[in-house]
């Protein structure tokens, strides 16, 4: 029995969900008193990989093949299963990210496990009772779900447990990954960027805006803002809908669904339907002319004020450091 925590490079590297995902697995193995494996897939360089045991797995199987060198969501789900197997790993952890929750499924199928996918907290296990605490309805509620089956495979939403640090030994095996050329159908030769804009699933700091803002013509000191913050922007439904910005923006029950470290509103009101992309971010910052909005009920900063008097004054705050 051990547990598995597959690790989602971008670019080579490691993101902070990563971390936190291997910190959740590492909780997870010693609740079991047993070890944690990670499994890399892609062209990680060994110093990446050892930063894995900063967050306690301790043996890394690292599969560095051309064939899978772009995420090809069939052939990583066949090889994570594999090495599950091959670690007789019965929980498989991994990140809700776009790419975990393409996976997840995928992995579930092939290792007849159950499924938590979005869990906020770690199992709560009383004999043979393995519960998980996961959010439900586009994050509008949370399901206590019970994972009967003998595997089960966990995707941790993004910011629901931090990174913890626990030093350990690392080591590095190659994983002869068997390859399927079934899994191989559609494959991503080369990715080029459409722009060089902060990724919004990815981001760790998002500046948004909604209809408060009045028309596409006042987006200029939104995306001031967000450059001198290094932040994604991001807007609200009937923002996108009249086409001031892009729908890629769009967060929300019918957007996307987004958990970053901080979220700053600016002239959202805060409907359900857009808090449900957006509540599980670390830290939400609102900026509202009404105090009655009801966004501030969510927030962990609230500004009552005219964004048109309040951005400008934070843009020459930011640019004075
Ligand atoms: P408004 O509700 O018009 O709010 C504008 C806010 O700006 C107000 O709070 C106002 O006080 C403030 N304001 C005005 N002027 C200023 C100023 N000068 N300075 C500061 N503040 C100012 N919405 C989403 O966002 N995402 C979704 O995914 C989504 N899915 C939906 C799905 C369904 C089935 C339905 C029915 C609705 C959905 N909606 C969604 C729409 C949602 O219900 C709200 O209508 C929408 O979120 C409101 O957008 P808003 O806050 O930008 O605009």
């Amino acid at each position: 029995m051990s547990v598995l925590v597959y690790v989602e490079q971008a670019e080579g590297k490691f993101k902070k969900s990563v971390f936190e995902a291997v910190s959740y697995a590492k909780a997870i193995a010693d609740q079991q008193s047993t070890n944690l494996t990670a499994i890399s897939i892609g062209n990680v360089a060994e110093e990446e990989l050892k930063e894995l045991g900063k967050y306690g797995a301790s043996k890394i199987l690292n599969v560095s093949v051309d064939q899978l060198k772009t995420f090809v969501n069939q052939a990583y789900a066949s090889v994570i299963a594999s090495a599950a197997e091959k670690e007789s790993a019965d929980i498989v952890v991994l990140s809700n990210s776009f790419s975990g929750k393409g996976l997840a499924p995928r992995i579930a199928v092939k290792l007849k496990a159950g499924l938590a996918d979005g869990a906020v907290g770690l199992p709560k296990i009383d004999g043979s009772k393995f519960e998980v605490k996961k959010t439900a309805f586009s994050g509008k509620a949370f399901a206590i779900t019970e994972l009967t089956s003998a595997n089960k495979i966990i995707a941790l939403n993004p910011n629901a447990f931090g990174v913890k640090e626990n030093h350990t030994d690392v080591v590095i095996e190659n994983f002869a990954a068997d390859i399927k050329q079934s899994d191989l159908g559609t494959v991503i030769k080369d990715i080029v960027r459409a722009t060089d804009k902060i990724s919004l699933p990815d981001a760790e700091l998002v500046v948004s805006a909604g209809r408060g803002l009045k028309g596409p013509e006042n987006w200029g000191m939104i995306e001031e803002l967000a450059n001198l913050l290094g932040a994604a922007t991001a807007c609200s439904k009937p923002v996108s809908d009249a086409d001031w910005r892009p729908h890629s923006e769009h967060v929300g029950q019918t957007g996307i669904s987004i958990s970053p470290n901080l979220y700053i509103a600016i002239g959202i009101s805060g409907a359900i339907q857009h808090l449900a992309g957006v509540s599980s971010s670390k830290v939400i910052v609102v900026i509202n002319k009404d105090p009655e909005a009801p966004f501030f009920k969510v927030a962990d900063y609230g500004i009552v004020g005219d964004a048109f008097e309040v951005i400008p004054k934070l843009i020459e705050a930011l640019k004075a450091h």
